[in-house]
């Protein structure tokens, strides 16, 4: 029998196998498919160490109001899709009044401050140095208008955060993508990130590493979890896999597959698409289109064109409006050249109102635990929080371990 089983084998939970097992606890790490297959695949592979304030809803009436007109391609949402999750969303709506949003900023600038430094052993030790570019992010605007405001608020999360950003006027940016053939007024380089050409293949390259190290992979549906006397049994392809304690990592899954156990956890879908191009002459790093809510991500696939929230039920059928903006966008930028696959990848942000991610046992359950809720931002958080899960699990207190307990998030 193991000490723990990790269920879900995306971002979070990869870092959370690799994070017991550099405690000294045997863990299997198991999921229905391969490591980082889904949302942890499909994401814009950008290690944001600049994101210190997490996204928050508009709390301006006439910012609302264009959202629910449909007048940003930044969110795209269906009645079925808003009162699906209206609890959650009212919920996040009251966490998003700027008091709350500055208490809650304070302590994501805490986790994202550590997510370069926490990824980089990582890196070096699974070998996938050649899929990271460090360092930077730009964000570009077209507007004069929109980006000196855009430029003042970076210089104020500058002052206070500490982070570092360049800002680049119309030339610079052309001389940094010479690439980039559209006119843009200027962007900001936000320094402190790292991207990444292949997220999936680097949570896979963290799999082989806890693998190498001794770890256990394996294929088994969360379906199946059960108690099994005073432990936790799966059903694995090749049979049963029990252990004194597991946590769920089931990214956007994982409110469904606690239900079972008693515990509701409000959670807001919000979808994202992506396409890769096969264009010759993109971009060195990743770069979003703020106007059109964009980022294009360069990538071993190609140019990967990924888009922002789209509210609808996680299993609503795919509507490519957004996408084809984002697109229409992006040929105006490059040679984008032909779409790589016919059909554009979607995955959903596991966005909680509280707009933390969560860990914790679950209340009732003695052994069974959930690490859950990185929403817009878990490609890069996987292994902070993880570290934060592993003490929690072996019985640490900390103010942060607090600050992100489950408990907090239950309906
Ligand atoms: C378009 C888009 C762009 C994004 N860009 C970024 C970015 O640039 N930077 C960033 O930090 N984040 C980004 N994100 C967010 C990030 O991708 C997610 O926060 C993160 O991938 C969540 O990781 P996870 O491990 O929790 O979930 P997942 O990666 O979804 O992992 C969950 C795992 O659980 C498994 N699973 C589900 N159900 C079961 C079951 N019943 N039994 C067994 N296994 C099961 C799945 O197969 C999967 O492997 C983006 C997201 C989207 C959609």
């Amino acid at each position: 029998m193991a000490d723990v089983i990790v269920l879900g084998a995306g971002m979070v939970g990869t870092a959370s196998a690799l994070a017991l097992q550099a405690r000294g606890l045997d863990v299997v790490l198991a999921d229905r498919r391969a490591p980082g297959r889904e949302t942890s695949y499909g994401n814009a592979g950008i290690i944001q160490g600049e994101a210190m304030e997490p996204y928050a809803l508009p709390t301006n009436p006439l910012a609302l109001l264009r959202l629910g007109l449909g007048a940003e391609n930044a969110v795209r949402w269906t009645p079925a899709g808003v009162l699906g999750q209206a609890g959650a969303l009212l919920r996040y709506l009251a966490q998003s009044r700027p008091a709350r949003h500055a208490a809650i900023s304070a302590i994501y600038a805490q986790l994202i401050a550590r997510a370069v430094p926490d990824h980089e052993p990582l890196v070096a030790a699974a070998g996938a140095g050649n899929l990271m570019r460090p360092r930077g992010f730009r964000q570009g605007w077209r507007s004069a208008r929109a980006f000196d405001a855009a430029r003042a608020d970076a210089e104020r999360q500058v002052r206070t955060w500490g982070i570092e950003i360049e800002v680049m006027d119309g030339a610079a940016l052309a001389r940094a993508e010479p690439g980039l053939r559209a006119p843009y007024a200027g962007a900001i380089d936000w320094r402190d990130c790292w991207a990444c050409a292949d997220p999936g293949a680097l949570v896979a390259a963290y799999a082989a590493l806890f693998e190498r190290q001794g770890g256990s992979l394996a294929r088994a549906d969360a379906g199946t979890l059960t108690r099994a006397g005073a432990g936790w049994r799966v059903t694995g392809e090749t049979g049963p896999i029990q252990a004194a304690r597991v946590v769920l990592a089931l990214g956007p899954w994982t409110p469904a597959a606690l239900k079972p156990f008693g515990a509701r956890v409000p959670m807001v879908a919000k979808r994202g698409y992506h396409l890769h191009f096969k264009g010759e002459r993109t971009l060195n790093l990743p770069f979003m289109d703020t106007e059109v809510s964009a980022v294009m991500s360069p990538m071993r696939a190609g140019l990967r064109v990924a888009t922002g929230a789209e509210l609808v039920p996680m299993d609503a059928p795919v509507n490519r409006s957004q996408l084809a903006r984002a697109e229409a966008r992006a040929r105006e930028m490059f040679e984008l050249g032909d779409a790589v696959e016919p059909e554009p990848w979607f995955g959903t942000r596991p966005c909680l109102p509280g707009m933390l991610p969560v860990l914790g046992e679950v209340p009732g359950q003695p052994g069974l635990w959930a690490h859950f809720g990185h929403g817009h931002q878990g490609f890069t958080l996987g292994p902070v929080t993880a570290g934060i899960l592993a003490g929690a699990m072996a019985g640490e207190r900390s103010e942060m371990i607090a600050a992100l307990d489950l408990r907090r998030a239950l309906a």
